[in-house]
């Protein structure tokens, strides 16, 4: 595989890589990943990266991030926390990936039967998790709030996962002016997602990404 410059790099727009991430993903679920030569990738990157995305995903063993988008070493910023919160560490690292480094996206993705969102929606944590959890039951009071009559299944929890992501999208453009000024500008664009571990299919949530 040719390295990639940073001209070549500069040259992906926000759609393209939205749709690299997209088809990936397409090619994982058909069993046609690409067969990557790790080394060589080690080699052309040794000195410099260009990753032209940034995905801030849950911690979930399940959930891997390169494997699931069908990307190699070098492609792609990923941050991971549980129940992708937001917290001034991950808007800082979302800078340094989208102003410093150029990524071209970032794409904000949750999953179906998420623990960090069963341990919220169940309320009672220990130590730190406390306030962790407390960023995602903003999400669980919501949705409870508009659907009482929803439960506490596990549907409810995928909601609940949902409505997560596009609160941390809200994090990030209220926590960011820098990330803001990417995005109005064109040069960047920040997308919601969730993955389904049973399927392995990375669902985008976006009108605007659903329709291209
Ligand atoms: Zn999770």
């Amino acid at each position: 595989m040719k390295k990639q410059s940073r001209a070549e790099r500069e040259a992906v727009n926000p759609q393209q890589a939205y749709k690299i991430l997209k088809n990936g993903n397409e090619r994982y679920l058909k069993k046609l990943s690409s067969d990557r030569d790790l080394s060589a990738r080690i080699l052309q990157t040794s000195r410099d990266q260009n990753p032209f995305a940034a995905v801030l995903s849950c911690i979930d063993s399940r959930v891997p991030v390169e494997f699931i988008f069908d990307q190699s070493i070098g492609d792609v910023f990923s941050i991971r926390v549980a129940g992708n919160v937001v917290n001034p560490d991950v808007l800082a690292s979302l800078e340094f990936a989208c102003q410093v480094k150029d990524a071209k996206i970032i794409v904000v993705m949750g999953h179906t039967h998420c623990g960090a969102i069963a341990a919220a929606c169940e309320g009672g944590a220990e130590g730190n998790m406390t306030q962790l959890l407390g960023k995602i039951q903003n999400a669980v009071k919501a949705l409870k709030e508009e659907r009482p009559d929803a439960g506490d299944g596990e549907h409810f929890r995928d909601e609940v996962s949902i409505r997560n992501v596009f609160h941390s999208i809200d994090e990030i453009r209220k926590g960011s002016r820098v990330l803001r000024t990417l995005e109005k500008s064109g040069k960047m664009q920040i997308l919601a997602a969730l993955y389904d571990v049973r399927s392995g299919g990375v669902r985008f949530l976006d009108e605007r990404a659903q329709k291209s």
